[in-house]
């Protein structure tokens, strides 16, 4: 497969495996050697039309039988099993969930049992957390020392809720994990260049970041919108949580920029599919 993708800067941030299958890993997480993890793109599924052709919803519209196909294919090539797929059901909220052994399969092999979780995290090897994109924000979290695993959807109102900042206090709490410990990643999502919001917006960040932070978050514009950036206020929650600088990887590859192959709700509307972010723990671990 050919993957054209634009980055931002020249960093070696994100690794694109180039199968028949593609999709997007960090080596911070790879080279921990207990985890699988990756970000799907557009490309190497069956669906079509404006699904086509990695789509990873089954709410969208799609035929089923092609989206359960493409879960075959992304599991493959990731290395995880589909019947160990555990999913989110986002709705913009700061809820992580606590994934245990009896939810397996949650949301793939049976029907979802919860509703508004953002978040996930487990202490199972095997389990593959799995979470949606078209824009918002996917962070990642392994704690190579616990052996402990989150993933969470933070959209503008996640971002503000700040549910980076929660799926680490779940870790420290379920698990004793320490931040000190805890690798994190802002996965493939908007970049500040394309992410134009009002002032209403804006707000709700003026609320909950320090004023010495907003001029690295967002700047207005003459039409009095603003550029957020997401990926810099995902950034600050991780180190407010108490991760280190050197254990954060930030993307450089936004959805917006690159939709020909990531699904963008802003450049492509609601007719469309979804990315899936995937991390599971190592069986051998
Ligand atoms: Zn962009």
């Amino acid at each position: 497969m050919d993957l054209k993708l634009s980055y931002k800067n020249a960093e070696r941030i994100l690794e694109v495996e180039d199968g028949e299958v593609p999709y997007l890993r960090y080596p911070l997480l790879s080279d921990t050697g207990i985890v699988k993890h990756g970000f799907s793109t557009r490309l190497g599924g069956v669906s079509e039309g404006c699904y086509a052709s990695m789509n990873l919803s089954f709410t969208r519209g799609d035929r089923e039988e092609d989206v359960r196909e493409n879960f075959c294919r992304i599991a493959d090539a990731i290395g995880v099993r589909c019947e160990d797929m555990v999913f989110s059901q986002q709705t913009h909220t700061s809820n992580v969930r606590v994934v245990t052994e009896a939810d397996r399969g949650m949301g793939i092999t049976r029907p979802l049992a919860w509703q508004d979780v953002d978040g996930l995290v487990t202490d199972v090897p095997g389990i593959c957390l799995v979470t949606f994109y078209a824009d918002c924000v996917p962070l990642f979290f392994v704690d190579p020392v616990k052996k402990v695993i989150g993933l969470s959807h933070s959209g503008w109102r996640g971002t503000v809720a700040k549910i980076g900042k929660e799926t680490v206090r779940k870790m420290r709490e379920v698990y004793g994990c320490d931040p000190g410990d805890i690798l994190a990643a802002v996965g493939p999502s908007i970049c500040q260049d394309c992410y134009e919001v009002s002032e209403e917006v804006i707000r709700q960040f003026q609320e909950h970041f320090s004023e010495k932070d907003w001029a690295s978050l967002f700047y207005k514009k003459e039409n009095g919108k603003y550029q957020m950036d997401l990926w810099r206020a995902n950034e600050m929650i991780f180190l407010e949580s108490g991760i280190k600088t050197e254990h954060i990887a930030v993307t450089n590859i936004c959805t917006h920029c690159n939709s020909e192959v990531l699904y963008s709700h802003r450049a492509m509307g609601d007719q469309r599919g979804n990315l899936a972010a995937f991390l599971a723990l190592n069986e051998e671990t």
